[in-house]
């Protein structure tokens, strides 16, 4: 079998995309809001409402006063940050190409680790559900009294997701599924970068093994957003002391995940007051405190590039501490005095 050539597998799935390009770009991981045909900030150069996504052709047209038009193949590179060659793999995968391509054609057209990591983080997050009343992860964060009446789109929910344990050998073998919390980690240019995994059982995390995992490393800034930040935005690491927060404050908050992260974290220009919630680790090495001052002290000597800015560090009073704990011990206090 001829291999196609590139100008042919590119005309095969344009003519293949024709007049689906909307549903495709939804099932391919862009954001639904980016695809209502309003006036927004532009997903690839930012502003407030230079962008707008028409389809107008039916080629999943969009266009920009900041970076001019485009089309669904654009759009897909710019949003997810994939190359061409990832783009062009993923729709064929989607809705087939004209002939198969041969295997070492395959081989040929590398792919990066980091595409690939992105395809799977995108097939998991697929496969998973927005956060319903009832569900495990509804259930779980209930039980910790972090239940919300909507919860963000940045969690899901999914039904059996499979846990993997390094062999002695060095290979990743499948030895168990559960149901499990999955948060969406966006770059700054709001593209998924991977996913974190909170692996749950009857309503609580999995016991005798670890129970949150992030999938790929290497998040370097990246962010789970669970409330949108206006020109205010609360940080935490972990998302239940995120949820926490949001709870007690109502502030738009989102999760850095780790302690190092917190000090890497990308943020909006847009934000101009920024509360850092810090664990208190003064049990241990003091992680949590460092790393929320570094990230304040980036922000503060960052200010003759953003502007002026609010930043303020808050940190529990009790060593070994976060916050989802103090509204915890806060929301019991309360329950016992009612
Ligand atoms: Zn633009």
């Amino acid at each position: 079998m001829q291999a196609q050539t590139f100008e042919t597998r590119v005309a095969d799935i344009k003519r293949r995309a024709h007049g689906r390009w909307t549903d495709l770009l939804r099932s391919l991981g862009v954001d639904e809001k980016i695809l209502n045909k309003r006036n927004q900030p532009c997903p690839l150069c930012g502003g407030h409402d230079r962008f707008q996504y028409t389809d107008k052709y039916g080629e999943g047209n969009y266009h920009c006063r900041g970076c001019g038009p485009g089309g669904g193949l654009k759009l897909l590179q710019g949003v997810q940050g994939w190359d061409f060659m990832t783009v062009l793999q993923c729709l064929e995968e989607y809705v087939g190409s004209m002939t198969p391509m041969p295997t070492d054609a395959r081989v040929r057209s590398t792919e990066t680790t980091a595409g690939r990591m992105q395809k799977l983080a995108m097939r998991i997050w697929q496969e998973a559900r927005p956060v319903t009343r009832g569900d495990d992860v509804d259930r779980y964060l209930r039980q910790r009294g972090l239940a919300l009446v909507d919860y963000p789109d940045a969690l899901r929910c999914h039904p059996a997701l499979g846990y993997y344990e390094k062999t002695a050998a060095g290979n990743s073998r499948k030895v168990a599924e559960y149901p499990a919390m999955l948060a969406c980690i966006q770059g700054g240019d709001g593209h998924l970068v991977t996913l974190h995994r909170t692996y749950l059982d009857n309503g609580h995390k999995v016991q005798q093994r670890a129970a949150k995992k992030v999938l790929s490393s290497g998040i370097n800034g990246a962010a789970v957003r669970l409330v949108e930040a206006t020109d205010e935005l609360a940080i935490a690491e972990g998302i239940e002391t995120a949820l926490a927060i949001h709870l007690a404050t109502g502030k738009p908050v989102w999760a850095a995940l780790n302690a190092g992260n917190v000090e890497k974290l990308w943020l909006p220009d847009t934000v101009r007051r920024i509360c850092i919630y810090a664990d208190n680790d003064a049990n241990a090495d003091y992680d949590g405190q460092a790393c929320a001052f570094a990230l304040a002290r980036r922000l503060k000597k960052a200010q003759h590039k953003t502007g002026a800015r609010q930043v303020e560090v808050f940190v529990p009073r009790q060593a070994g501490c976060d916050w989802a704990d103090v509204w915890r011990s806060r929301s019991e206090h309360l329950r016992t005095a009612a």
